[in-house]
């Protein structure tokens, strides 16, 4: 069965403490939501790697270089609104008070952003 074989998401079971019908769609949006994860990974790391190669035995900011750095910033915003919207719509699966809770734990990681 597919849900049994997420199991990265039985925390968010018991913490949200989600009935099997809310869980059921929690998993599907955490599957729908992995590509777009892959996706970000994928700009995240090509950014990095311009950075790096623009910056290497550099000692001056080039227009190229000011441009990666501003790409750079935009692809990490992009990939933390995409996870809050992924996160929101997650927390909507839950009474109110369990996905404040999800949220604010959610916040001590790499992502932040309230739905209280
Ligand atoms: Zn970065």
């Amino acid at each position: 069965m597919l849900l049994d074989s997420i199991p990265e998401l039985a925390w968010l079971r018991v913490d949200l403490k989600l009935s099997d019908a809310q869980f059921a769609k929690a998993s599907e949006l955490h599957v729908a939501y992995r590509p777009t994860c892959v996706e970000m990974c994928r700009s995240i790391a090509a950014a990095h790697a311009k950075l790096e190669s623009l910056t290497h035995g550099s000692r001056a900011i080039s227009p190229e270089l000011e441009d990666a750095i501003r790409d750079h910033a935009r692809v990490h915003a992009e990939c933390h609104k995409k996870m809050l919207e992924h996160l929101y719509q997650t927390a909507d699966q839950a009474e109110k008070r369990r996905a404040c809770q999800t949220v604010s734990h959610f916040n001590s990681g790499r992502v932040s952003g309230a739905v209280c």
